[in-house]
């Protein structure tokens, strides 16, 4: 079999990347080592975690709604219906790209893709091996989850992918990671009715965002929590019959703890050299992450590699945005990867989202900057909510008032950021977020308020006195 373009793994990135090159009419081949095409965010990652996070978020907003007088009594929680529902998404989904592929007559070849040299791969499929030639190839065979090494071999012992898997609902859940997916994950259990454990090795839940983004989440979901342990380290787990003993090394934490379940969130880790890679000349990073140019092209100039493979931050849309650089760039376009900002947003409840420069990065590289921070107290719109712990942040260069960064934390933040990522891609000023008339009452109208805030304009908020321009 002989293709233009073969495309090794069928993620965000590969799925995407096949598609564009179909489309500039490359004759294309996927492959994909799973049945189901979707790659860990349609599978095991976004859409299964964030549909059972809707259900976390209507459970604690049915809770919540009590302060208005409104009560519909004790959940019931029918765990084999809510499976059946987050697997029909997911297979909704995953059927949608298999049609999608058709009609752009893409083969998908199912099968897990080595390469055995520059422009040829292997295919072990279940009815045996194929030889598959190419002119070009990509490279989308993203990411796993780390392991951490020490700990015994026990099915109580799960990683995120086990834990989307909901076989029950543990008594007792302890998290180790206070990551994005540790934190979503936790939230989930919580909400279903588990008494969740968090520990995390850094002083700082959710490591790459602003701390005071951070704590309106840590202050509502520690709540929920049986307990947040920060600089804290599991040492080891002793596999009981009925428990798992978890021996902890933390100032806060106990020396001893017990748990039905441990979900292990501690990272995922390329999965660049599971494929050959050296085979066909290709040169990977100490970390095992493939190294690309502006182009998403490899060392060896006909082959491109994009998504979790080749680096942080480990998203879906990063992932899709760089198969359509690197099929572009295949096809002969002048397509580059150059974004002012990649949106990050953890799901949880409030959301926390942010793009562009983080304050904590404009502090570290020295960028002289100025900010306007708008409290969603005194947004009418979370108020009507009842969810007023909110907070929209905007970062501006000192030098020309342009925006360089913001993050927010509150219901919806993760949609809210997408107003921010524009901002930051179209080279808006401070100026033009503010005078940017926003329908009221909403909470994309924090986001102009936080502008006035820098631009000494705001009168939703009294800061002493506000400036002429
Ligand atoms: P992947 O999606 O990992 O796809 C790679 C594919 O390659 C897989 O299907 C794999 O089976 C296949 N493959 C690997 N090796 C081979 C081989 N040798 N031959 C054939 N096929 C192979 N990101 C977000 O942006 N938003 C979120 O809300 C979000 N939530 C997440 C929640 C969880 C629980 C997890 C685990 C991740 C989440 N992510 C989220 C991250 C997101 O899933 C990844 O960043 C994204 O899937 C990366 O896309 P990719 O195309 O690089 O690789």
């Amino acid at each position: 079999m002989n293709y233009d373009l073969v495309v090794f793994g069928s993620g965000p990135g590969g799925y995407t990347s096949a598609f564009r090159a179909a489309d500039l009419g490359m004759k294309v081949g996927l492959v994909e080592r799973h049945t189901q095409l979707g790659g860990v965010c349609l599978n095991v990652g976004c859409i299964p975690s964030k549909t059972l996070l809707h259900v976390a978020r209507v459970i604690s907003e049915v809770r919540d709604i009590s302060e208005f007088g409104v009560d519909f009594g004790e959940k019931h929680i029918d765990l084999r219906k809510l499976i059946a529902k987050k697997d029909s998404v997911v297979s909704k989904l995953t059927k949608g790209l298999a049609g999608l592929a058709k009609q752009r007559q893409v083969d998908v070849l199912t099968g897990k893709a080595m390469f055995v040299g520059s422009n040829e791969a292997k295919v072990d499929a279940a009815t045996g091996s194929l030889s598959v030639t190419f002119e070009q190839a990509i490279v989308a065979t993203g990411s796993s989850p780390t392991k951490l090494s020490g700990l015994p071999d026990d099915p109580r012992i799960i990683n995120s992918t086990g834990a989307l898997d909901l076989e029950n609902i543990p008594e007792r859940l302890l998290v180790i990671g206070g990551g994005i997916i540790g934190l979503e994950m936790a939230s989930v259990y919580a909400e279903l009715g588990s008494r969740v454990t968090i520990v995390e090795l850094t002083p700082n839940l959710m490591f790459g965002a602003d701390q005071d983004l951070v704590m309106p989440l840590e202050n509502k979901i520690s709540k929920r929590l049986e307990a947040v342990y920060k600089e804290t380290q599991v040492v080891a787990i002793d596999t009981d019959i009925d428990a798992l003993v978890v021996s902890l090394d933390g100032a806060d934490a106990p020396s001893k703890a017990a748990f039905d379940k441990v979900l292990v969130a501690v990272g995922r880790e390329p999965n660049g050299s599971k494929i050959n890679s050296d085979t066909a000349g290709l040169v990977l990073s100490d970390k095992g992450f493939i190294e690309v140019d502006g182009q998403m092209r490899t060392n060896v100039s006909h082959i491109y590699a994009i998504g979790d493979v080749v680096g942080a931050p480990m998203l879906a849309h990063k992932a899709a945005h760089q198969g359509k650089v690197a099929a572009e760039a295949a096809a002969g376009l002048k397509s580059f990867f150059e974004p002012k900002g990649i949106p990050s947003v953890a799901y949880t409840d409030p959301e926390v989202a942010w793009v562009g420069l983080t304050e904590d990065d404009a502090i570290r590289t020295g960028t002289r900057f100025s900010k306007g921070i708008f409290p969603w107290s005194a947004s009418g719109r979370s108020l009507s909510m009842g969810r007023t712990e909110g907070l929209t942040k905007l970062i501006f260069d000192e030098k020309n008032n342009q925006i360089i960064g913001g993050g927010i934390v509150g219901s919806n933040a993760g949609d809210l950021i997408a107003e921010v990522g524009l901002a930051i891609e179209m080279g808006s000023d401070v100026h033009d977020l503010g005078l940017t008339i926003h329908p009221h009452p909403t909470l994309a109208e924090t986001i102009s308020n936080a502008s006035e805030v820098s631009a000494g304009t705001v009168t939703d908020l009294y800061l002493g006195g506000t400036k002429s321009d």
